[in-house]
């Protein structure tokens, strides 16, 4: 069994915590907040610049906005063995708001005994091997905040990285952008309605979060319109929402305030909401290039979580897109937690590349960008069979086919009513 550090109490840190403390391993949790939970935790507070571009501000981990309700079924948010049925906040609703998520994961850090194991208030800066060449001695530097402030570095047998995929804006460039002299901010820093009154707002992005917002906005604003690279009729139909002014992807913003649209058409707004996604970011490893993020695409990863060169004692949960994340990061937990205990053994590093650069091959025949490598297949759950076939659990192959289910009959009901 080995002494791991696992950073990060969200969704994944805290039941990669729980399996590798079942697995028998000794577990440190570094989390940076004073609370579990991470993205659920709702903070008011937005970043010193609103666009999330400047390396140096003070970060606010979260991009819940106050209105949000889950986008999932609840049936598919809970861990296999501790459901997201009960123990939230009192909110009964199929799709409840974020507080339910939160008061959740609290219960279950404490149900699970994991609060003793975490350490509050602990920003991990620098992750490295601590002696060259070893895969198993990890220095873990930390700091601490607020008013006492403390330092240190503690070596660890293994590091599970769980610090979230939501938290690093990526915004959307067209010419004119940094010199338009209206209001810009990524989504991450979008909290509440009210500021918008009486504005026209351009949202820019036809994800959830960008409906969400501009419905939320929409009562608010004078007008709300929403740009984005997907306007086909199909897309359409499906995303977007009533009373909000539908463009293409913007081909310029002029100093006087106007935007400029690919089909030629224009408007002037007050205020820009990128609705444009994340990037992956872990400024603390240092890994001398062996992992690296290049065009959001982490690797090289063996199955998304293992760097080949420094498997098994360096592992990624969390990282997939397009999966239900209580369910994937229990599935991935499982198998890291395994593998730390030699329960279950890994291919060699050779074979583990080849399978790297045979993914990497898939996505390039398919033409794809390499910022789809960690997408998934929508409702096919080929990966998460595949772990359940490495953790040998046919019971845990039966509750991914039932919240298979369950999210298939869910989505029906919704998109027919
Ligand atoms: P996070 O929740 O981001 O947790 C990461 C933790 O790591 C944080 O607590 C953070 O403080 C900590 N951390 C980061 N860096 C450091 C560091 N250097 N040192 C120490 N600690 C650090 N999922 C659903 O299932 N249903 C939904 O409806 C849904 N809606 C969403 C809506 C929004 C707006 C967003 C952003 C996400 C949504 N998700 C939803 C996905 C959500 O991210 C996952 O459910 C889950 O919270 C992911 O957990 P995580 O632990 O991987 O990351």
């Amino acid at each position: 069994r080995v002494k791991a550090a696992v950073i990060g109490a969200g969704m994944s840190g805290l039941v990669a915590a729980r399996e590798l403390h079942r697995e028998g391993h000794q577990v440190v949790v570094f989390e940076r907040g004073n609370e579990v939970g991470g993205t659920w935790g709702y903070d008011p507070r937005v970043e010193s610049d609103p666009l999330g571009l400047d390396p140096g501000r003070e970060v606010v981990h979260t991009s819940m906005y106050r209105s949000l309700r889950v986008n999932l079924p609840r049936q598919t948010m809970g861990f296999s063995d501790y459901p997201l049925l009960e123990k939230g906040c009192g909110d009964p609703r199929t799709f409840p708001g974020h507080e339910e998520v939160l008061q959740f994961l609290r219960s279950f850090a404490e149900d699970s005994g994991l609060v003793e194991l975490i350490r509050f208030g602990h920003k991990v800066v620098r992750v490295e091997r601590a002696v060259e060449g070893r895969r198993d001695q990890w220095a873990v530097e930390w700091r601490t905040g607020g008013g006492e402030e403390a330092a240190g570095v503690d070596v660890f047998e293994a590091v599970v990285v769980c610090n979230g995929k939501y938290t690093q804006p990526k915004i959307a460039e067209f010419p004119g952008r940094s010199t338009w002299p209206g209001e810009q901010l990524h989504s991450h820093n979008y909290r509440v309605p009210e500021p918008y009154k009486d504005k026209i707002v351009l949202i820019i992005g036809r994800g959830v979060s960008a409906t969400d917002i501009a419905k939320d906005i929409l009562p608010f604003a004078r007008e709300v319109h929403q740009a984005s690279r997907e306007t086909t009729p199909q897309v359409l139909e499906i995303t977007k929402p009533a009373g909000v002014f539908q463009h293409p992807m913007i081909a310029r913003a002029q100093e006087d305030g106007e935007l400029v649209f690919q089909d030629g058409s224009s408007i002037h707004t007050d205020v820009i909401i990128h609705c444009t996604g994340y990037r992956f970011h872990f400024p603390f490893l240092k890994t001398k290039g062996l992992v690296s993020v290049v065009d959001n695409r982490v690797g090289p990863l063996y199955k998304h979580v293992f760097p080949p060169s420094l498997a098994p004692r360096l592992s990624f949960i969390g990282i997939p897109i397009l999966a239900f994340p209580a369910q994937l990061s229990e599935l991935q937990s499982k198998w890291v937690a395994k593998v730390l205990s030699g329960e279950l053994v890994l291919p060699s590093e050779e074979e583990m590349m080849s399978s790297v650069q045979e993914h990497y091959q898939r996505i390039e025949e398919l033409g794809w960008p390499k910022h789809y490598t960690h997408k998934l297949e929508i409702g096919k759950f080929e990966y998460q069979k595949w772990l359940v076939g490495q953790l040998g659990l046919p019971s845990l192959a039966e509750w991914i086919e039932k919240t298979a289910l369950i999210a298939l009959e869910l989505f029906k009901l919704v998109q027919s009513s």
